[in-house]
């Protein structure tokens, strides 16, 4: 690939990363519950990689519960909440574009006989909070919104929505994968109870992930063993891979600023430039409430998958939505949600750009982009000048 603009997707791991994570496989490979010296040494370093990802989102070391990665962390904070606290209510309350991995953990549950109510957003999928709370009964249990969309890259208002949660006494998660990494988190100030991470999303390995637990808020375990993770996640600690989330977090956290800046830059010059040359396109999302490195668009009369195809053909690589979902011929829910028609949802893109990206890649989309679109169109039985 000669541009990769599909960040959201996957990120390559960093080599700082790698390079922290190379002597926990040979040099000091030991199992935390040991109790000889490189037992001691995996438990100092575990400890200080929870402290290290603790301090990354503002809470505290023992309120960071290690995992495989963001799916795990969500079905440990749905189903791990609803099945310890069922006695208080059945109700859970999520937005109509979560994630594929929450949706399908509500459907899960209500399959267990919980009840869940998704909230609709607007245009630009910002969740609508008179709903929101309007939707808020004696029963309800949890709500969980994400921080800001993995497809359009919207961004919710996650502090004023815990507010109302923690005032009403329910209990508040966020899958914040979208955003770490490219907002601060903080999860005193958004009154957070349990936040999902996912390690890749900040240039760290995959198949390593965090499930925040506010002190206090009690949750079953879904993986039973050896009573590791406070008992809450069992199995053999992933130490190579902890050490480079956690790594991947201290990387980030000096950086953002300076990647923030690039990546808006990007975001801006595709947003302005694009639906500019190209005629009948729209940006998905909200212009100003987004994420800074996301840039969503749809095209009357063309397929976004013909277009992804024509764009890999050049050798530039983007997405038509979430990869998680990319399995399914149905069109995105988070773009039906904004009240677009299928085939406007069909003729989407997204691209998002990240740290190895330069400004050439993005000159690069802009050229070749309008070319391909009017080929496309020219084909189109449906398009219409
Ligand atoms: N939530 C969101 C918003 C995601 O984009 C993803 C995929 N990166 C996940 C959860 C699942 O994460 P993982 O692949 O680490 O399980």
């Amino acid at each position: 690939m000669n541009v990769y603009l599909d960040y959201q997707a996957a990120k390559p791991v960093d080599q700082r990363v790698i390079e922290a994570m190379l002597p926990y496989y040979f040099d000091h490979f030991g199992n935390p519950s040991s109790l000889h010296k490189e037992g001691d040494k995996a438990e100092e370093i575990l400890e200080k990689c929870r402290e290290n990802l603790a301090r990354f989102i503002g809470g505290e070391k023992e309120e960071i519960i290690f995992t495989s990665g963001a799916t795990e962390a969500n079905n440990l904070a749905l189903i791990g909440y609803a099945m310890r606290n069922k006695d208080k209510g059945n109700h859970l309350i999520i937005s109509e574009i979560e994630h594929i991995s929450i949706h399908n953990i509500a459907k899960y549950l209500q399959k267990c006989g919980f009840e869940v109510s998704k909230i609709p957003v607007d245009q630009y999928g910002r969740v609508n909070i008179d709903k929101l709370v309007n939707r808020i009964t004696e029963k309800t249990i949890l709500i969980s919104i994400g921080y800001a969309s993995d497809e359009i890259g919207t961004l919710q208002e996650i502090s004023e929505i815990g507010k109302i949660a923690r005032e009403k006494n329910i209990a508040f998660h966020s899958d914040a994968v979208a955003a770490e990494g490219l907002v601060t988190i903080d999860v005193q100030k958004d009154h957070i109870d349990l936040l999902s991470l996912s390690s890749n999303d900040i240039y760290g390995p995959k198949g390593v992930g965090v499930l925040y637990v506010k002190k206090r808020v009690k949750i079953n375990p879904l993986i039973i063993g050896g009573g590791q993770e406070k008992g809450l996640r069992s199995g053999t600690e992933n130490i190579p891979g902890v050490v480079g989330m956690s790594t991947a977090a201290e990387i980030i956290a000096k950086e953002m600023g300076e990647e923030v800046k690039r990546f808006t830059d990007y975001r801006d010059r595709l947003l302005k430039n694009i639906p500019e040359i190209i005629p009948k396109c729209h940006v998905n999302g909200h212009l100003k409430k987004r994420l800074p490195n996301n840039a969503h668009f749809r095209f009357a009369g063309i397929e976004g998958e013909s277009l992804l195809l024509s764009l890999n053909d050049k050798g530039i690589a983007v997405s038509t939505g979430s990869a998680c979902s990319s399995k399914t011929l149905e069109p995105s829910h988070t773009l039906i949600s904004l009240g677009l028609l299928h085939e406007e949802a069909h003729g989407s893109l997204e691209l998002t750009c990240g740290r190895f990206n330069k400004e050439r890649d993005i000159d690069e989309v802009i050229e070749v982009l309008p070319g391909i679109v009017h080929k496309l169109r020219e084909l189109s039985p449906i398009y219409r000048e």
